[in-house]
């Protein structure tokens, strides 16, 4: 009989990454499938089937972007606490397939039912495949960060792909196979995770293993009864726009709250000041995705009204760059920005996090004011360049790739392990308030006027984009300031 696979055995591994990270990337790949295209046939779903009109259509997606996210709190701490990470992705996948599922069978009558079940699944799914990327590394290993941008680009892949393959069936054929595509993509998803997880086994285990079995299962049993109870919650909510607000009120600072009990609960003053770290770099991500996040709002509608349509040598709409233009670049370039930090790190010349958090915004920073800069190459019309646009995309791209997946990795070499689905959700929770601050961004730079020209809406915005600009540049000179302090915190951790 072949020996155990020890956590030593993965770890260990020889080359530029684990072969473990692969099943990991396609599991999650088709994950983000099933995600980015049902969250983009959503809005265009709503108008279209459910006769909403615009602004509530905006709204309940603003909602339902928000629900999705903040539940990874939730799923990160069910977890630590009872399921491990490997079965809350079991079950977190199980509940998208089913939600997407009943959608495909009835669109109409199980919309937000369905939705519901992807807002859990998500929760128990998105921040636990992430930690287990982590765990396929030693603490000091410097191929870590490497290994995430590798991970972020399937992330990238499958978010493409849904978002093309569900609209383009949506739109074409019928709204039941877009939602059936979905669930299609994660059943598949979800049967490489059951075929492949024996290579991965001494990470994701349950806490609770020391437990005689018939109480786990019983606990277990508890924890997806408790998951499904809350379906009339969400549901609730996400009918009625206004407790959107409320629940963003609350769950920040009960969040907030409970990782300060936890932290006091921590012995060791290292690890307390590491959890601190981890909390201010999550703390910036806000901003960070606040501005980011522009993408699915104020620069679709700046794309649709102000944009030419030819890009080097073609024509193009530009909302299709809009959208795609981010995932292909950092399927290119997520790699090759990971294989500069191994590069960097060999000569021992890596930035650390925090300086690589504070680049991120530089380049964030520097791509809005190439949002801004459009409003040089106008037209009496108000149109203006597609390609400055484009490039502005590049810059924004460089900027995440600093940013979100050396995010993860961070959260997994400065959280103590009892800790990291947690952490981890708290990562994904900043994600939450990003596109809710957002979207409050977004409305405040419309300009007011109903019959506004698109030469004012394009003034409008673009003033917009330059405050924003100027936003990512202080909180840059604020982390590069801050970076000695934040490096001390962090103990030795890059
Ligand atoms: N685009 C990334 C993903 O889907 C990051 C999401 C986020 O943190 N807001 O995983």
């Amino acid at each position: 009989m072949s020996k155990e696979l020890t956590l030593e055995d993965i770890q260990n591994f020889d080359g530029k990454y684990p072969k473990q990270l692969w099943y990991l990337f396609l599991v999650e790949m088709w994950e983000r499938f099933c995600f980015y295209g049902m969250r983009g046939v959503l809005a265009i779903f709503m108008v279209d089937q459910l006769l909403l009109s615009d602004r509530d259509a905006n709204l309940k997606y603003g909602a339902i972007q928000a629900f999705v996210y903040a539940f990874t709190f939730v799923g990160g701490i069910f977890a630590d606490k009872f399921l491990g990470f490997k079965r809350s992705l079991i079950f977190g996948a199980s509940m998208m397939l089913l939600g997407n599922g009943l959608i495909a069978l009835s669109p109409h009558d199980y919309f937000y039912f369905g939705i519901a079940l992807t807002i859990i699944g998500t929760g128990f799914f998105k921040p636990n495949i992430s930690s287990m990327v982590g765990d396929l590394y030693r603490e000091d290993d410097p191929r870590r960060d490497a290994g995430f941008g590798m991970f972020y680009s399937g992330i990238n892949v499958g978010a493409l792909l849904g978002g093309i393959l569900c609209v383009y069936l949506g739109k074409n054929y019928s709204w039941n196979y877009a939602f059936a595509a979905a669930a299609l993509v994660m059943l598949i998803g979800l049967i490489i995770f059951l075929a492949t997880k024996r290579h991965i086994k001494p990470i994701g285990n349950s806490p609770l293993l020391h437990m005689p079995n018939a109480t786990r299962i019983r606990t277990e049993l508890f924890v997806y009864l408790a998951a499904l109870a809350s379906i009339p919650l969400i549901f609730m909510m996400i009918n009625n726009t206004r407790y959107t607000d409320y629940f963003m009120y609350i769950i920040g600072p009960i969040a907030l709250g409970y990782f300060f009990l936890q932290m006091k609960r921590e012995s060791d003053s290292k690890a307390r000041q590491q959890l601190m770290a981890a909390l201010i770099l999550i703390l910036f991500s806000i901003l960070f995705f606040a501005i980011f996040e522009q993408a699915g709002g104020s620069l679709a509608l700046f794309a649709n009204n102000n944009l030419h349509d030819n890009l080097l040598f073609f024509n193009i709409d530009p909302n299709v760059v809009n959208n795609g233009a981010n995932s292909l670049f950092v399927i290119v370039f997520s790699p090759l920005l990971g294989l500069l930090w191994l590069a960097m790190a060999r000569k021992k010349a890596e930035p650390n996090t925090v300086i690589k958090f504070a680049l991120g915004f530089v380049f964030l920073g520097l791509a809005y004011y190439l949002f801004f800069g459009t409003r040089f190459f106008a037209d009496a019309e108000g149109k203006t360049s597609l390609g400055v646009f484009t490039l502005a995309y590049l810059a924004v791209t460089i900027g995440e790739l600093c940013l979100s997946p050396i995010g993860l990795s961070m959260i997994t070499k400065l959280s103590p392990k009892r800790l990291g689905g947690m952490m981890m959700g708290l990562w994904f929770l900043a994600s939450a308030y990003g596109q809710y601050v957002a979207g409050l961004l977004g409305a405040g730079m419309s300009s007011p006027d109903e019959n506004a020209t698109a030469l004012d809406k394009l003034m409008a915005y673009t003033d917009g984009y330059q405050q924003l600009a100027i936003y990512s540049i202080v909180a840059a000179i604020i982390l590069f300031a801050l970076s000695p302090f934040i490096k001390r915190l962090m103990h030795g951790v890059r």
